[in-house]
């Protein structure tokens, strides 16, 4: 059913060294919740993550855990980063390790086009390194030390000492791109994303920008530099490549040239090396720039941003292991603007999950179900005359639905959220002022009364396909409730483009008894 275009979405590879938290699963999600939509809707979609393993940090804690790099990767793939994307139900199409073979062969082939057409040099290197964030700093990002580090500098964002390295390191003539990326920002203004993260990008490209050391020596747990064994890639550098070794760069032409390119979905503190580093790496091999790399925001937990650095983390199994994995992935694509920053509570989380999840679309549909089963034995009625109220629910079915999708491609996931939502709302707005337990008194009312609930059923026909990309457990549920997977076929095979064509349920279909999509949720968290 793939419609031909072309839709690759990636996450950030994790870092093996990282515990995940809720920061990781965010980024995720909104990668799924993406995906997801686009691939109902019929799209060539493909959604990759993965994971960052080399680079002196991890070679660091692995000896210090009496292991070696790989096993100690091959460990927290296993135990850490694949049962997260379980845990909030992630589908993604590849997950890829920077260990793969597929990965490194074809690193080393960039690397190798690079040095081959001139862009790779030998260099003397003295500066200041973070081993935290694996970056030599730039002037701005060196702070002076304060309590325990007086008197040395240390990185800005880590707060611990920097190490003075001098190297003989190979150079990435990045410098040649400042003008070249700088066209590219200005013909393509979505190329980054949000506007913020834009500006900030061209301020920082506008400065100039200085070679790339690429290479390592003092350490070999890496890709190797292919002319020269005794020098490993930077880890940024190879880890960036994951994107396209992973789609075939190198070994499939075909996959790539299908594939290619992606919509990178990054948290902002990585913007500069996606934004800048990465399209520069690109147009210096002759490919194709990103489609689109998007910076969302941070997630502040009681004010403080969580990341790599300050683990005040939160697991994510914390939240799932109470409300579900479908409440979580809900819970921080709509309460959070994607692209700004938002705050993560507890108490906001329970509010939304009882009110809107619970109350507002579980309770619509388990009572509308109830009624079909008390009212027709569980036979979905036919629509006989429609009023003006049933006419302004089949425009709002449609507009909600032609209104997510526009939000979908701009990548506002809270909005096409928002959209979708007002249909919940108009159907409960619209049973509480139609009454069919009134009607139902009434024999003369039979028709009216199998109107009426035609009209919910339609709408929750509509919500479970809309809303299956961002709940994919509770939509699959009430699908099988509504009798629709015989009628209709599995929900993932409905076109989530004609959603809000109205009439697709046809009467006669058997619905069947629906436990409450998002149960009451009894002790009290946190
Ligand atoms: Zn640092």
């Amino acid at each position: 059913m793939a419609s031909g275009n072309s839709f690759y979405i990636t996450t950030p590879i994790f870092y093996v060294n990282d515990a995940p938290h809720i920061g990781h699963a965010y980024t995720e999600v909104a990668a799924d919740v993406l995906a997801r939509w686009h691939r109902q809707a019929g799209d060539d979609t493909w959604s990759l993550t993965g994971t960052d393993e080399h680079g002196e940090k991890i070679l660091r804690t692995a000896t210090a855990n009496g292991t070696t790099p790989k096993e100690w990767a091959d460990k927290l793939v296993t135990e850490a980063w694949k049962p997260l994307l379980a845990t909030i139900n992630i589908k993604n199409d590849d997950f890829i390790r920077t260990t793969d073979e597929r990965h490194e062969t074809n690193v080393q082939l960039f690397l190798q086009r690079l040095f081959d057409a001139g862009f790779v040099y030998s260099g003397e290197y003295e500066a200041l390194y973070c081993v935290g964030c694996e970056e030599f700093k730039p002037q701005s990002e060196i702070v002076d030390g304060t309590g325990p580090f007086e008197g040395q500098k240390v990185c800005a964002i880590h707060s611990k000492p920097l190490e003075l390295l001098q190297e003989k390191n190979y150079f990435f003539r990045m410098s040649d791109f400042t003008d070249r990326l700088l066209a590219l920002y200005e013909e393509r203004p979505e190329f980054i994303q949000p506007e913020s993260a834009r500006n900030e990008v061209i301020q920082f490209v506008k400065q100039g920008l200085s070679d790339l050391s690429i290479s390592r020596s003092s350490f070999d747990w890496g890709v190797k530099v292919p002319w020269d064994d005794s020098h490993v890639v930077y880890v940024w550098f190879d880890a960036l490549l994951n994107y396209v070794t992973a789609v075939g760069y190198g070994q499939d032409e075909e996959e790539f040239a299908r594939r290619w390119p992606a919509t990178h979905i990054v948290g902002k503190d990585i913007l500069r090396f996606h934004a800048v580093i990465w399209p520069a790496m690109l147009l210096a091999a002759g490919l194709e720039v990103p489609k689109q790399v998007f910076g969302h925001g941070w997630l502040l937990v009681g004010g403080e941003k969580m990341s790599k650095s300050k683990l005040t983390g939160i697991a994510p199994t914390e939240i799932t292991d109470t409300f579900g994995s479908d409440a979580f992935r809900y819970y921080f694509m709509r309460a959070i603007a994607f692209g700004q920053d938002g705050s993560f509570s507890w108490e906001d989380l329970s509010a939304r999950y009882q009110s809107e999840l619970a109350n507002g679309f579980g309770n619509l549909a388990s009572r509308v179900i109830a009624m079909v089963t008390r009212y027709f034995d569980g036979v979905v009625p036919a629509e006989a005359e429609r009023t003006d109220a049933e006419l302004v629910i089949h425009a709002e079915v449609s507009a909600a639905s032609d209104l997510a999708d526009a939000s979908m491609e701009k990548l506002a996931v809270h909005d096409a959220i928002a959209a979708i939502w007002r249909i919940v709302d108009e159907l409960n707005g619209y049973i509480t002022d139609q009454e069919p337990w009134a009607l139902s008194k009434d024999e003369a009312n039979r028709e009216r009364l199998g109107t009426v609930l035609y009209t919910a059923l339609e709408g929750l026909r509509a919500l479970a396909v809309l809303l299956s990309p961002v709940l994919p457990e509770a939509t699959a549920r009430l699908w099988t409730a509504l009798g629709a997977v015989g009628a209709l076929g599995a929900l993932e095979d409905q076109p989530l483009r004609e959603a809000g064509t109205w009439g697709q349920l046809p009467a006669g279909t058997q619905v069947s008894a629906l436990e409450a999509l998002f149960p009451r949720i009894e002790a009290t968290v946190n």
